[in-house]
């Protein structure tokens, strides 16, 4: 049964980190390339090489060293832009260059000020030299949702004829709806001649928290590739998430009947990782790699989740790579204890690696007692990035006595409240309020004297051990 095969195209490292307060620099940008690559995605969007200096020397880091993916370097519709991307993606083993106009009349009239001819014509140009370079070319038509459908058509074409291999019809807005969205790409495949040769794409925005509803609709209307962030981190509200909309297919193939390449169990190590390099925190509740997406607080789900998981849990956490164990690290954990906490956050080690990764873990847990995963991302960092676990691990629950539903005494606290709630997995109770919970005894009887007791509960790594 072959099911369609949709390519995911991460832009975190170009419209991601226009997101304010998530500017990042080179090394961190190679960093969290290589964590995609290990995540599986198809295509890196690693910069906008004429932006800047630093965007340059980014997109041509990532190119010389991240060599599965195809790297994906943006310019504007037009020559100086083009040869700067070209030049950047030099070393590349798979290149694209992703040329852009608007063709709204709005950007036309106020931002361009040029006509719809004029347009077409740049367009066409553009992604004619584009080609001269490069095989691989993407054309967006920037604020297509708010551009007259027939001239969409008509550039789309143009830009086919003239060799672009994907064609991307972007919500640069955030202001369509689902079915519009669906409806859109539907057109798009059945008016433009040449369509059947390149691949149609979808880039939604989140201004009304519909980026990644949109993108699913576009994939039913035919789009075969996704443009999305980790995190859903860009500009304003942000891009369509990376992690729900693959999950969303996952969970779903009886609605979503699509493939990607995506290692799922990369997910928490990927977001994890984005979180800490631009310091921007993920909110508890987001979907699927939030600190609240798997804790089940209400007793009444606490009760389901231990007779069958399946009652009140559509995915497991290990499916996604949240670790399913709330130990703190500290000074007494073992070598095993370190290794799969380094495994879950997205680096994996050869013995003697560990080892040495092991005695200066040691030496901080001496320093600063209680080892944090942000604490434990920089060691990994010191010591060097030394490749992930991008195996299909195992789908099988563990729910080991200190896991997921841990908190028997917390589910008294909480029954009352959400004890007439329904809806599958749904994450009830104090989302965003920080644990201990009431009626929850002190963290270290809990666990006796062999972990390190939490005490305070100020920090996010501390909420995210204790609330997963
Ligand atoms: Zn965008």
């Amino acid at each position: 049964m072959d099911r369609p095969r949709i390519t995911i195209f991460d832009t975190t490292l170009r419209d991601g980190e226009q997101s304010p307060g998530c500017s990042m620099n080179v090394e961190e940008k190679l960093r969290l390339a290589q964590q995609l690559d290990r995540l599986g995605v198809d295509v890196i969007e690693a910069g906008f090489p004429i932006a800047s200096a630093g965007d340059f020397e980014a997109v041509q880091r990532i190119a010389a060293t991240v060599r599965r993916p195809i790297i994906a370097g943006l310019a504007r519709a037009c020559k100086g832009d083009v040869d700067r991307a070209w030049q950047a993606l030099q070393g590349a083993a798979r290149p694209r260059i992703h040329v852009f106009l608007a063709t709204s009349d709005i950007h036309l009239k106020y931002k361009l000020r040029i006509t719809r001819e004029q347009c077409l014509e740049q367009a066409r140009e553009a992604v004619r030299h584009a080609k001269s370079l490069c095989p691989d070319i993407e054309f967006s038509l920037e604020d297509a949702t708010r551009t007259d459908v027939g001239f969409l058509c008509e550039v789309v074409e143009a830009a086919i004829a003239a060799g672009a291999t994907t064609v991307n019809i972007p919500d640069t807005v955030g202001y369509s709806m689902p079915e519009e969205y669906g409806n859109l790409i539907r057109t798009v495949r059945e008016k433009v001649a040449g369509i059947e040769k390149v691949t149609i794409s979808t880039h939604c925005h989140n201004d009304l928290g519909l980026a990644v509803a949109n993108s699913l609709a576009g994939v039913q209307g035919g789009a075969r590739q996704v443009e999305c962030t980790i995190n859903g981190i860009g500009e304003r509200a942000g891009n369509a998430s990376l992690e729900e909309i693959v999950m969303a297919m996952r969970v779903r193939p009886d609605r979503y009947a699509y493939e990607t390449a995506i290692a799922s169990e990369q997910l928490y190590a990927s977001s994890q990782v984005l979180a800490e390099i631009t310091r921007v925190p993920v909110q508890p509740n987001k979907a699927i790699t939030g600190r609240n997406a798997f804790a089940h607080e209400a007793g009444i789900h606490q009760d389901g989740m231990l007779k069958n998981p399946l009652t009140y849990e559509i995915m497991t956490p290990q499916s996604v790579g949240v670790p399913d164990s709330r130990l703190v690290l500290g000074k007494h954990s073992g070598r095993h204890a370190l290794a799969l906490r380094c495994e879950q956050l997205g680096h994996k080690y050869e013995r003697r690696e560990l080892d040495e990764i092991y005695r200066k873990f040691v030496v901080l847990a001496d320093r600063i007692k209680k080892v944090q995963d942000s604490h434990l991302l920089e060691l990994m960092q010191d010591f060097g990035s030394k490749g992930g676990n991008n195996g299909n691990g195992s789908q099988g629950r563990k729910f080991s006595p200190t896991g997921t539903l841990s908190f028997p005494r917390a589910a008294s606290a909480a029954a009352g409240a959400g004890g007439n709630e329904s809806h599958p997995a749904q994450v009830s109770g104090s989302a965003g309020q920080a644990q201990p919970r009431p009626g929850c005894p002190a963290p270290a009887n809990w666990f006796g004297g062999a972990l390190v007791p939490v005490t305070d509960h100020h920090s996010e790594q501390d909420d995210y051990l204790w609330g997963v």
